[in-house]
């Protein structure tokens, strides 16, 4: 899987390998599907941090003022290296964070990464980084040295849809991936140092984030922080980069509503409903949570609902036909059990699932899918991202409180429209406070911006939104 087994006990600094001393902490990565240790890590210190900081730095200014041809270059190396190591980065996620291999790792999980590379080369071709305004030139610059905070449940994914744009427009970077998917980033950082990214571009460090992220976002070295996690994290890492005024990019938690007007094929809504929360075991942020139903069609959801769960193959990612795997971490595990346990004491109906794991799946971390109906959007599990396969229905009378139900969260990721005109879904999605809204089925478009409304996150990630992100502006006034 990797080109060495040292360097899970090593950092990529500075263009190179650098062995973890003895001062470093190592620390288990636990096979979510068995409980089994599958490899250790070391984990960066202050000053390897320090070090990392220091490289992109020094870095910083030759690259920036790389040509657009240059970079075009590196990433079309990055794409071609990229997609030989595909099998080993599918590999890396199931193992790391039980993805089903088949079913999502290679499919999806894997190659996500590779097309947000894609994307960043197509949109380097054509980005204008000056504009003129009369005897005023506008220029677009590399905002500096980069760290990049990244989460376990898209791990790939989430890792370049940052790396990419950032070396797209000639930033350095300092990447902190998850703990809990180190795997995968140490193949990126060998994709990386083969593609020949100049020494001290990307450094990557794995690291205990509370330690690692106050360092990096307190560091006036710093330009700016890209993260992308839980909410709370969010607010601690903006405090932390508070008093060096770096800017900071977050995308955070969700709680999407997934509407199905009156008039959409109920079967067809609930089924994908159902089966694209599930997917991933629900650990994804804009995770369709909260299913809006017409409340005369609640009981046949239901229904639909509990056959599709009843048939979703769970079980060892490595088998090819499971296609839900287990809860990536036993703190995330906990978290679920513990929303599952609140939603009944709160009185919502339980349709199928409930605590504890699945028979047969003991060893892992598996969680039933679980559906609870009759849900009123004030409780608890309406509210919260739970993060895990649990589904929300939700009874609505009329079209105006669907709405009003689907605002009514403090976040504002992504919605769901389901409805038998297209005129109308698209009515819909024009009233929803949200960063996108998939109209009837509509899946993911790299290429248009993602992020979040509300406390979902700012800024905007993705094709050449993601780009804006990483880039300065400069005035040039008096030019003739
Ligand atoms: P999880 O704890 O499930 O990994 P988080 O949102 O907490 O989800 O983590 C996302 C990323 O943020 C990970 O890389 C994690 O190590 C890092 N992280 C966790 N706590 C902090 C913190 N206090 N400051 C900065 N980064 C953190």
């Amino acid at each position: 899987m990797f080109e060495s087994d040292q360097h899970l006990q090593s950092f990529y600094i500075d263009g190179e390998w650098r062995q973890a001393s003895d001062q470093c902490l190592r620390q288990a990565v636990i096979n979510p599907a068995n409980g089994e240790v599958s490899g250790y890590i070391a984990l960066a210190g202050e000053a390897e941090v320090d070090a990392a900081i220091e490289a992109a730095q020094r870095a910083f200014p030759l690259f920036a003022s790389t040509s657009r041809e240059q970079r075009l270059e590196l990433l079309e190396n990055i794409c071609r290296i990229y997609e030989r190591r595909l099998d080993d980065i599918a590999a890396a996620i199931s193992l790391e964070m039980g993805a089903p291999l088949e079913a999502l790792s290679r499919p999806l999980q894997a190659p996500a990464g590779l097309w947000h590379f894609q994307t960043a080369k197509a949109v380097l071709e054509n980005f204008a980084f000056q504009r003129r305004q009369g005897s005023t030139e506008v220029v677009r610059e590399p905002i500096g040295v980069c760290a990049l905070i990244t989460p376990w449940n898209w791990p790939m994914n989430q890792l370049v849809c940052k790396v990419a744009p950032a070396l797209a427009v000639g930033c350095s970077i300092v990447l902190k991936p998850s703990q809990n998917s180190p795997y995968s980033a140490t193949i990126l950082a060998e994709i990386l140092d083969e593609a020949g990214v100049p020494r001290g571009v990307f450094n990557m460090l794995n690291g205990q984030g509370a330690k690692l992220g106050e360092q990096l976002a307190s560091d006036p070295r710093i330009d700016m922080v890209s993260f992308t996690g839980s909410n709370g994290v969010g607010a601690q890492l903006s405090r932390a980069a508070a008093s060096t005024i770096k800017r900071v990019s977050l995308e955070l938690g969700g709680k999407s509503a997934n509407l199905i007007l009156d008039d959409a094929d109920l079967e067809q809504a609930v089924t994908q409903g159902v089966r694209s929360m599930m997917s991933n075991s629900g650990q994804t942020c804009i995770a369709p949570s909260r299913m809006l139903v017409p409340a005369t069609q609640l009981e046949r959801a239901e229904a639909i609902a509990a056959a599709v769960c009843a048939e979703l193959g769970l079980g060892d990612p490595f088998v090819g036909s499971t296609e839900v795997g287990p809860i990536a971490h036993q703190r995330q595990f906990d978290s679920v059990q513990r929303l599952i346990a609140l939603g009944m004491t709160e009185g919502a109906r339980l349709v199928c699932g409930g605590l504890g794991k699945p028979q047969g799946l003991e060893r892992g971390l598996f969680c039933k899918p679980t559906v609870f109906s009759a849900v009123d959007n004030r409780m608890t599990i309406a509210r919260e991202e739970i993060f895990g396969p649990v589904l929300c229905l939700i009874p609505y009378h009329d079209l105006d409180e669907a709405i009003a139900i689907a605002n009514d969260s403090i976040y504002g990721l992504s919605g769901y429209v389901q409805s038998a005109s297209a005129e109308r879904a698209r009515a819909v999605a024009l009233r929803l406070r949200t960063g996108s809204v998939h109209l009837n089925g509509a899946s993911i478009d790299l290429t248009a911006p993602f992020g979040g409304y509300k406390q979902s996150g700012n800024g905007r990630e993705w094709g050449e939104a993601g780009f804006e992100e990483f880039l300065e502006t400069k005035a040039i006034l008096g030019c003739i």
